[in-house]
């Protein structure tokens, strides 16, 4: 099996030699640039299967590069994770509709950013085959079943898109408004505590095996998926 090639578009070296470095661990193969046009250079040769663009380059922004991307027939099935600094940067990204299939705000963990490139790349595949492993917890994306321990969970359908979205977001606290976001949908209508009810189903259903505990509620914050301690 071929190794799973990752570009990486990062001005800030210490941030670039640090990913590469976990990507490399992890199995994949890095391609490293730091800038647009050594990107662009790049791209002439090479084929990664997945891109991680920084927001702000030194030479034109990762958004525009994104959009350059998306707008060229060889790329445009190349699925870009955006790096942003601030939170702020996150609303700009989905706002603008750069294109790109995920974002992720600094400073990530290498778990956190290996799980968002498996996340993009099964969806992006279309192969949804793979099982998700967290801890305990397996979740099995076609089949759309989850076990804890290797006991069968039941699950409803929202609880079961929360776990998933959690699962593929760990270690990260996400508000309500957040999670309806990217759970529900950004044009679904419901109130915020209506999170708090799923959250507390899916706790229920995990809380057998004990794997309720990954759910962690951060007070005045929102929630953490984490299989550390808090
Ligand atoms: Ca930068």
């Amino acid at each position: 099996m071929t190794e799973t090639k990752v570009l990486i578009v990062e001005d800030e070296q210490a941030i670039r030699e640090m990913v590469a470095f976990h990507l490399t661990r992890a199995g994949y193969s890095v391609l490293q640039a730091e800038d647009c046009r050594t990107a662009r250079a790049l791209l002439a040769d090479e084929r990664p299967e997945i891109a991680l663009i920084d927001w702000m380059l030194p030479d034109i922004s990762g958004l525009e590069l994104t959009r350059m991307l998306k707008r060229d027939k060889d790329f445009k099935e190349l699925p870009v994770i955006m790096l942003t600094a601030r939170a702020e940067e996150h609303d700009k990204v989905s706002g603008l509709d750069s294109g790109a299939d995920d974002y992720i705000t600094k400073p990530f963990s290498p778990r956190e950013l290996i799980a968002r490139i498996k996340a993009v790349l099964r969806r992006s595949a279309g192969n949804d085959g793979e099982l998700l492993a967290m801890g305990i917890l397996q979740l099995d994306v076609l089949g759309q079943r989850v076990k804890s321990a290797g006991d069968a969970v039941r699950l409803g359908p929202t609880e079961y898109r929360l776990l998933e979205f959690f699962m593929t977001h760990p270690d990260r606290v996400y508000s309500r408004a957040q999670l309806l976001d990217r759970v529900w949908g950004a044009n679904v209508y419901v109130e915020e505590r209506t999170v708090d009810v799923h959250v507390r189903r899916l706790r229920k259903a995990l809380s057998d095996s004990h794997a309720d505990k990954y759910i962690q509620t951060v007070r005045g914050s929102g929630y953490r998926f984490s299989i550390k301690d808090k």
